[in-house]
């Protein structure tokens, strides 16, 4: 057993040390060792020890259960790294009878670590690291506990069942999917009998809950390669139980603008929406966005190709179903369905006016459309066409920014028609308008003059005026506002160079 040096937070390391100090064993385990010996981050610290739950809620001040399974979080309050907030402390564990294909029948604690790392789904995560003593800053001298050869299989990027792939993935089949989930992010692969073993016993991911397989969707979604992820999840017939509607783009011909099927087309879309680094929402509307086109699909004689009419409403249809069946929050169903909805809008040339642009933005709410552009940038690099005329895409950007800054109009004045007739005793009538109107243009050409006083004031003056005089100057008024306004969106547009 030999030591070497490990990159370890203090806080990590200080809760071993208190196990230790009481007589107990603690070895740091699971994605945390395996993350340090990759050089990665991790995204939370394990610990595993023979101490039981009770005597860990004792000895630690702050502390919380999370689960059924003997985990104790112990909370570190003051420390601003948010992987550090809560260090997880599991007693050794060995599973009980399986009879359901997830949960063990019962927990039961053991009394040593073999038992433990035996029951881990893979070797890179049953890797056991025993701390010794501090160095320096983050760093101890350690040794780890190997005892699946998990570091040799580190080394060699690969995946492998801990024991027997096929009894492992009897147990528990939501570990298929973390195979898939794990190489999709370490961009690992995975060996050969774990992979047959996968492929053997995906269907017996039908009894797992959908909350944890969309966990280990979403972390597929949201790593680097999402691409491959997904494609070997088809390959060894495990996409079928999450999203079978994806899968059923898998040789469905698009018409001759495109290269590839739906199915690529959609994993090219979700690729591009990785390589952004675009949040959960986009990338599943990316994902999602052609999800309409099998069921849309025709054969149109005219145009000798297949149409896709109305994909994109039946596309949010299938969408919302999906998911709410994989139980995501309703905010997150909201917004991806409406962006599968209007996907198709900036693929219309013909609808590209500002009046269609401002509907757009009401449908699709004013905080996505932004991220609509995005989907739609993904959409055309998916197809296989890398650019996207760049005059276009300035054109849509122009137009977006023109949709929705607020307009010049009187509405911006610190007076309303209500307060005017209370000030002036003018009634209603075009008269206030006009009022209106001259006001704004001394505002425009003053922007301090729009305070109350100075508002009230003038409108007592201006009513004075006889009808002539004032429609004159709420005339003048209203072109002064129209050609500022004009002002205004040739600045956006000169921006981006458009017209
Ligand atoms: P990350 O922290 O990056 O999500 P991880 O490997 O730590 O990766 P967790 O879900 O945090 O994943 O699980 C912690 C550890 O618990 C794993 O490394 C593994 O040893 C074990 N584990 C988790 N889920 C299972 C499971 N379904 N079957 C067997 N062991 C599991
Ligand atoms: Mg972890």
């Amino acid at each position: 057993m030999s030591s070497e040096l490990f990159k370890i937070p203090k806080e990590v390391a200080d809760v071993a040390k208190t196990l230790e100090n009481e007589g107990f064993e603690a070895y740091l385990i699971g994605g945390c060792v395996r993350d340090t010996l990759l050089g990665n981050k991790p995204k939370d610290w394990d610990i595993t020890t023979n101490a039981k739950p009770d005597k860990l809620t004792s000895l630690f001040q702050n502390t919380f259960y999370e689960n059924d399974f003997g985990t104790v979080g112990v909370v570190n309050e003051d420390v601003s790294d948010e992987t550090l907030k809560v260090v997880e402390v599991t007693p050794y564990r060995k599973e009980a009878a399986y009879s359901d294909f997830r949960r063990p029948d019962s927990v039961s604690f053991s009394e040593k670590l073999e038992d433990d790392l035996a029951r881990r789904d893979f070797t890179v995560n049953a890797i056991a690291l025993k701390l010794e003593v501090q160095t320096k800053v983050s760093e101890y001298k350690g040794h780890l506990v190997d005892l699946y050869k998990g570091r040799a299989d580190i080394k060699d990027r690969v995946i492998r069942a801990v024991g027997n792939p096929n009894e492992r993935f009897k147990e528990d089949a939501l570990r298929t999917l973390r195979a898939i989930r794990l190489s999709s992010e370490l961009e690992f692969r995975i060996e050969e009998a774990t992979e047959k073993a996968i492929i053997e016993f995906s269907d017996l991911l039908k009894h797992i809950s959908a909350e944890r397989i969309r966990d280990e969707f979403i972390r597929i979604l949201m790593s680097d390669k999402p691409m491959e992820g997904l494609n070997l999840a088809k390959r060894l017939g495990v996409l079928i139980f999450i999203l079978p509607e994806l899968e059923a783009g898998s040789g469905i011909k698009q018409n001759k603008a495109h290269s590839y099927d739906v199915l690529e087309h959609s994993l090219r879309t979700v690729a591009h929406s990785a390589k952004k680094k675009f949040p959960l929402d986009v990338r599943l509307a990316a994902l999602l966005h052609d999800i309409g086109k099998p069921k849309a699909r025709r054969w149109s004689k005219e145009k000798n190709d297949w149409t896709f009419y109305g994909h994109d409403v039946i596309g949010s249809r299938e969408t919302e179903k999906i998911l709410k069946r994989l139980r995501f929050p309703v905010k997150v169903v909201e917004k991806v369905v409406k962006l599968v909805r209007w996907h198709m809008f900036f693929s219309d040339t013909e609808k590209i006016t500002l009046s269609a642009v401002r509907r757009l933005v009401r449908n699709v709410g004013r905080e996505n459309v932004w991220n609509l552009m995005d989907v739609r940038s993904c959409d055309r690099i998916g197809t296989g066409r890398p650019k996207e005329s760049p005059y276009r895409l300035r054109k849509y950007h122009s137009m977006i920014e023109e949709a929705v800054r607020a307009p010049i109009s009187v509405s911006m004045l610190e007076i309303n028609g209500g307060k005017i007739m209370e000030v002036t005793h003018e009634t209603p009538g075009p008269r206030i308008g006009y009022i209106l109107h001259a006001l704004l243009e001394e505002v425009l050409d003053d922007p301090t003059r729009n305070t109350r006083e100075y508002m009230e004031r003038r409108a007592v003056e201006f009513s004075s005026l006889s009808d002539e005089d004032l429609k004159t100057l709420g005339t003048k008024g209203k072109e002064k506002r129209e050609s500022e306004e004009e002002k205004e969106l040739e600045v956006i547009r000169k921006r981006h160079f458009v017209k």
